[in-house]
């Protein structure tokens, strides 16, 4: 299976905790990062004063299960020390699963594709830089949904 997964840091040296993450992920058996993104830079999505994230995309090859896949990525948020403050608050490392396969997944630990991404530029123009043609399953074309989003601020590191 391709899963597709979005990292994002703006704590404790943000870039690094995404190359840690990134390198973490590839360590666990069963999960090969077979694609990296730039680094890009974006203001916070609340608005709220905490520093500008960091974000970056992965593909990843595995035999895991979405639901195995997103233990890992708590896992490695744990190994990071990411702590659970208020939702969207400042964080030393997040993983989402954007993408895995053409499968949906909605349960209560889990949905899939990630139910905010068509919202986000940090996801959608790292995910493009990777795969620019991609069906994203329920949603569509990658590119109609960057059509579709509105003004953003984004920069590629
Ligand atoms: P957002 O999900 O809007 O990006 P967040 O990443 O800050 O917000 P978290 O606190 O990291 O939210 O995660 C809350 C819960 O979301 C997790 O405990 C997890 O079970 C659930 N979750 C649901 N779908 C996904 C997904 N596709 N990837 C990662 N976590 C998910
Ligand atoms: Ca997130
Ligand atoms: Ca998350």
């Amino acid at each position: 299976m391709l899963a597709y997964i979005g990292l994002g840091s703006n704590l404790n040296n943000p870039k690094q905790q995404i190359k840690d993450a990134v390198m973490a992920l590839h360590a666990f058996e069963d999960v090969e990062v077979v694609n990296l993104s730039s680094l890009y830079q974006s203001p916070p999505v609340d608005g709220s004063k905490q520093p500008d994230y960091i974000n970056a995309m992965v593909q990843v090859k595995t035999h895991l299960t979405a639901l195995e896949l997103l233990h890992v990525c708590q896992a490695i948020e744990t190994q990071q020390h990411r702590v659970r403050e208020k939702k969207w608050g400042a964080r030393t490392i997040d993983l989402d699963i954007i993408t895995y396969g053409v499968q949906v997944v909605a349960s209560k630990q889990l949905v899939v594709p990630h139910p905010e991404m068509m919202n986000r530029a940090f996801v959608l123009i790292p995910l493009a830089e990777l795969e620019d043609d991609l069906k994203v399953p329920v949603l569509g074309p990658i590119q109609d949904l960057i059509a579709k989003l509105g003004d953003y601020e984004l920069t590629k590191l």
